[in-house]
C-alpha cells in the first residue's frame, strides 16, 4: 500500500515537472536547400549537426528536410519550430502553409538569405511578417562587432553587451526594421564596424542583424554565410537560447 502510494507520489512530481514547461519536448523541422550559393549551403551543412547535438542536449526533437513542399498543414501540423537554414519558399502553395502556420502559433527561425527580398509585390505577407526589406550588402564575409539591444531579453541571456561575430555577409535594410513598431531590434551592428566590406560597403547608419516581431513566435538573424558562422562560442549562446525560446523554453 505504502509502496503504491510512493508510485502515484512520483507519477505526480513527472506530471508537475513536465507541466513546468521546462523539458517539455517540441519538434523541429528545418528547410535547406543544396543547390544554392556554396556559402549558404556550407553554412546549412554545418548547421544541421549543430542543431542535432544541441537537440540531443536539450532534449527536442530535430529534423532535417530540402524538400520544401514538406512546408504544407498536414506535415507543419508535427512541428512547433520551422528553420530556413539557406532558402525561403517558391511556390504559392508553401508560402500560404507557412502563412497559416505562423497565424496560428508556429514558430520560425530564419537565417541570412531567408529574409532576402529586395521587392515586396514577391511575397507582401512575408514583407510585413519580417518587417524590413532588403537593401545592400557588404562583401567580402568579414567579422563585424555586433551590440546586443536588450541585454534582458532571454534570447540575450548569457551574451556581453557586445561581442565580435565571426565572419558573414552583413544586409543592410530599407526600411529599416527599428522603424516598424512590430519589430523589437536584438543585435545591431556597431558604428564601429563602419566601413565594413571591400568590394560593396557598408558606410554607416542603423543596421540591425537580429530582431523578432512581435505579433508572430519569430526570429530572423542575419548571420547565415560561410564556414565560419558556427565558430563563436558566445553567438553559438545566442542560436541555442533563440531556438530554446521559440520552442516554449527559456534555458
Ligand atoms: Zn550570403
Amino acid at each position: 500500500m505504502i509502496r503504491r502510494f510512493c508510485l502515484l507520489c512520483l507519477a505526480g512530481w513527472i506530471g508537475l515537472a513536465a507541466a513546468s514547461g521546462q523539458d517539455r519536448p517540441f519538434h523541429v523541422l528545418a528547410f535547406y536547400s543544396a543547390n544554392v550559393e556554396q556559402d549558404h549551403v556550407d553554412f546549412a551543412m554545418q548547421a544541421i549537426p549543430f542543431f542535432q547535438a544541441m537537440a540531443g542536449r536539450d532534449r527536442f526533437d530535430f529534423k532535417a528536410t530540402s524538400n520544401w513542399n514538406d512546408l504544407n498543414p498536414s506535415t507543419l501540423k508535427q512541428y512547433q519550430v520551422v528553420l530556413w537554414l539557406d532558402d525561403a519558399p517558391s511556390t504559392p502553395a508553401q508560402r500560404i502553409a507557412f502563412q497559416n502556420y505562423m497565424e496560428h502559433g508556429g514558430a520560425w527561425l530564419g537565417f541570412h538569405i531567408a529574409g532576402w527580398m529586395d521587392n515586396r509585390q514577391v511575397w507582401p505577407w512575408f514583407a510585413d511578417f519580417l518587417g524590413a526589406m532588403f537593401y545592400g550588402n557588404s562583401w567580402p564575409p568579414l567579422p563585424a562587432t555586433l551590440t546586443i539591444d536588450d541585454p534582458t531579453n532571454p534570447i540575450m541571456k548569457g551574451l556581453p553587451q557586445s561581442y565580435l561575430s565571426p565572419a558573414n555577409e552583413w544586409y543592410s535594410w530599407k526600411p529599416d526594421p527599428r522603424s516598424n513598431p512590430d519589430i523589437k531590434v536584438l543585435m545591431t551592428l556597431a558604428p564601429s564596424n563602419y566601413p565594413i566590406g571591400f568590394k560593396d560597403t557598408l558606410a554607416g547608419g542603423d543596421i540591425p542583424v537580429t530582431w523578432t516581431n512581435t505579433k508572430y513566435k519569430m526570429i530572423y538573424t542575419n548571420m547565415g554565410h560561410g564556414n565560419k558562422i558556427l565558430t563563436s562560442p558566445i553567438q553559438n549562446v545566442f542560436f541555442e537560447n533563440a531556438l530554446l525560446w521559440l520552442g516554449g523554453r527559456s534555458k
